[in-house]
């Protein structure tokens, strides 16, 4: 996605090997009309895949999350990291090892907003490693619903997630694939949506 990439270029912070830091457009101050644009694009490709929720993790995937979910005409699910005392229902849960934070949390949905009939698109801001992606895979087969695709807004292809997701036979779509930090400066290969 084009205009993700020049956004990329413009607003993005290498942070030492292998960080991106996109805090003016998407993991802190969020660009809505960006965001609006991906929730677009992620429905170009999945409009046809029958997807009921939309499911990603707190905090950063929420919001191209939500507004794929708006274009598919879908509720949005986000799994939680941490138990509060109004999440007295029965839960989904796994552990989620966190690449920026190098801290396991605990993740969880509620059992009654995801079930066998559920065609599942998970949505996230980054891919590194897939342990997120992976993390809410286990939960959505602990729900015997049906995974279909995952969607990235920015994949680093340089590290593992892609194979091991696809690995799990999911449909892979990356708005963004950055193949290498190249001496300060960003490397893309080509976007799955392109
Ligand atoms: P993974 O679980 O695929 O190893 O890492 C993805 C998760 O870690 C994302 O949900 C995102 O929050 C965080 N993450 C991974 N790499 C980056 C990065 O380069 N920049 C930012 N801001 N977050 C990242």
């Amino acid at each position: 996605m084009k205009l993700l990439e020049d956004r990329i270029i413009t607003d993005g912070k290498i942070l030492g090997q292998d960080i991106l830091k996109v805090d003016q457009f998407l993991t802190h101050q969020v660009d809505y009309q960006l965001m609006k644009a991906i929730g677009e694009r992620f429905y170009d490709v999945y409009k046809s895949s029958g997807i009921t929720k939309v499911v990603t993790i707190e905090a950063s995937g929420i919001a191209p999350a939500l507004y794929t979910a708006a274009n598919l005409n879908v509720p949005m699910i986000f799994a939680k990291k941490a138990k509060n005392i109004t999440m007295n229902d029965e839960l989904l849960t796994t552990e989620v090892f966190s690449f920026t934070k190098q801290i396991t949390s605990t993740v969880s949905i509620s059992k009654q907003f995801l079930t066998k009939n559920d065609r599942v698109l998970i949505i996230d801001d980054f891919l590194a490693n897939g342990q997120a992606a992976l993390g809410l895979l286990d939960l959505i087969e602990q729900a015997q619903a049906t995974p279909v695709g995952v969607g990235i807004v920015i994949e680093k292809s340089f590290q593992t997630g892609r194979t091991r997701l696809l690995e799990k036979g999911l449909k892979m779509t990356s708005l963004a694939r950055i193949s290498a930090f190249e001496d300060g400066k960003i490397k893309f290969a080509t976007a799955d949506d392109a």
